[in-house]
């Protein structure tokens, strides 16, 4: 039995909580069991056990599952309301000692009382407004408003003019293995039960933006992000001969100060604009220590877009990689003519500036593989050991790739590294944007004046959420080159591209609120989140349920 009220949403996120389902481990799979198992015993799904499964994420290592539930509106519709919720979280090492006791929000919030804690975070502890605990506000509770919505809907399904289908993922604070997961199953029955989806709806929490910020945020749309890589060849040789040699330290470093928080690269639209591209590592590929130059190095950076596509991105890394290393070259000459001064010893620099993308680098070798170049990179990534992520796979693998390129001259491959998060805006173009920006509307005006609540339109959710996987705004073209230009593509990440481009769903976040994400004073606003979010979820899908979409 779940109480859509703010007892029984308070109970349920106690509940959610107490599962410590960390991203990637079995807590996931113990999580989703949980949910189904209190789905189950709801009235409805006990009359329609179809309508609630556990739904299997192919190729997925730790055979995770996807729970899906669905309440069909009487008379039958095809408009289809989707919930969208994560039920991962992040880790607890920053709870030290308290680590134990970071899933009982109760004994957790209790024991803070004894310990030192910021300003911001002590007044809300004191204001008995507030719980503190992991997962709590990201997102358990947002769940829980979903599932008790969810559950209320069902005992009478002629109430609505909207199908609800509630969608528990895991894996979003990860790559987001379990919304990638969702996508296929989301067309099919797009395709084999006829469902229109109006709107996907996430629930993640709204945070003060600055502090004593009283407003509440809808968010219509979620930012991108991509991840460009630069892979440079260098030229080893011993210190002695340094000319002789090619350092990619040299051309990273440039590559770093034209492209390092740089504004001209800033994605932004409707006056929101985020943060420039940063460097998330840099590193040459060398872990001994020797008197050699290296001889390769890599560099990747975080790209938020709200418009850009893969294509224009790689294009802007190209012009980059050709200028920092022509850079490279007059820094080089620059050294040679002054160590010419010096020594009276001639040295000449003969490097020319060479960039490729990852996909010519993969097409050019493959044409002179003997033998089939897909499988040789599958057995290749088995050999890679446990402790490298995604990433260094990849890079593992252009490395791999270089060795059959006969062309052993310095060169920066250019590509993209995963996870991609293509951006999600409400466009104002379809009836069903259009639609969910009116009623968005009219939930501003209803909190104002039931609740004297302030909420505010966001057009992008600047943290990376799992709405992004609601379709994809730009052409399919563009995933594909994407995936082109993605080393361990289909092997060791991808995006179900031909399901993905039949997917346009118009998304929103509308959820509780609270506090300090991933930190160890995580907590939830409980009054506005258990009494006030609830409705204004509810009214949201009943006032959207009932437009057309034509
Ligand atoms: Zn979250």
């Amino acid at each position: 039995m779940i109480n859509n009220n703010k007892e029984g949403i308070l109970e349920l996120t106690l509940e959610l909580v107490k599962v410590p389902s960390f991203s990637c481990s079995q807590g996931e799979i113990e999580l989703a069991n949980f949910i189904y198992d209190i789905l189950k015993e709801l009235e409805y799904f006990q009359k329609n056990k179809d309508n609630l499964k556990l739904l299997e994420i192919a190729n997925d290592e730790l055979g995770r599952s996807l729970v899906l539930a669905l309440v069909k509106a009487i008379p039958p519709t095809s408009k289809t309301i989707v919930f969208i919720g994560h039920y991962d979280v992040v880790d607890v090492e920053n709870f030290g000692a308290l680590k134990e006791i970071a899933f009982d929000p109760i004994k957790y919030t209790e024991r803070l009382r004894n310990l030192p804690l910021n300003e911001d975070a002590a007044r809300d502890l004191e204001s008995g407004n507030y719980l503190f605990g992991r997962g709590i506000m990201d997102m358990k509770a947002g769940l829980a408003i979903q599932m008790a919505f969810l559950a209320e809907a069902s005992q009478n399904p002629a109430s609505l003019n909207a199908n609800l289908m509630f969608l528990a993922v895991p894996d979003e604070e990860n790559n987001s293995a379990g919304m990638r997961g969702a996508v296929p199953y989301l067309v099919k029955f797009q395709e084999e039960m006829g469902l229109d989806y109006i709107a996907a709806i996430n629930c993640e929490p709204s945070s003060p933006v600055f502090p004593g910020d009283t407003k509440r945020y809808i968010h219509l749309g979620t930012v991108g992000k991509i991840m460009p890589f630069f892979y440079v060849v260098g030229k080893e040789t011993h210190v002695a001969d340094w000319a002789d040699g090619f350092n990619p330290n040299l051309l990273l470093s440039y590559i770093n100060i034209l492209l390092e928080a740089k504004a001209k690269f800033i994605d932004g639209k409707e006056k929101q604009f985020f943060s420039p591209p940063l460097c998330l590592k840099q590193k040459d590929l060398r872990d001994a220590y020797s008197v050699t130059i290296p001889g390769k190095g890599v560099a990747y950076y975080n790209y938020l877009t709200v418009t850009k596509l893969p294509k224009k991105i790689l294009m802007e890394m190209k012009i980059i990689a050709e200028e920092a290393f022509n850079m490279t070259i007059r820094h080089l000459n620059d050294s040679a003519k002054e160590f010419c001064k010096i020594s009276g010893r001639k040295v000449d620099i003969p490097w020319k500036a060479k960039i490729l993308t990852y996909q010519e680098l993969f097409e050019s070798v493959k044409q002179n593989f003997s033998g089939d170049i897909n499988e040789y990179v599958r057995k290749f990534f088995k050999t890679l050991t446990d402790d490298l992520d995604e990433r260094e796979r990849c890079v593992a693998l252009i490395g791999e790739l270089l060795k059959f390129y006969p062309d052993k001259d310095p060169k920066v491959i250019i590509g993209f590294l995963p996870p991609y998060y293509p951006h999600r805006g409400n466009l104002r173009q379809t009836t069903k944007e259009k639609n969910i920006l009116e009623v968005v509307n009219e939930i501003i005006d209803f909190a104002r004046k039931e609740f004297g609540e302030e909420l505010e339109i966001v057009e992008y959710m600047a943290g990376i959420t799992d709405l992004s996987f609601f379709g994809f705004q730009g052409s399919r073209e563009e995933l594909v080159f994407l995936a082109e230009n993605m080393p361990g593509w289909g092997n060791l990440y991808d995006i179900q591209i031909e399901y993905l481009v039949k997917l346009d769903v118009p998304v929103l976040n509308i959820g509780p609120s609270g506090k300090d994400a991933h930190k160890n004073t995580e907590r939830l606003e409980l009054d506005y989140s258990f009494r006030v979010a609830p409705k204004l979820l509810k009214l949201f899908v009943e006032k959207l349920s009932q437009k057309g979409t034509k």
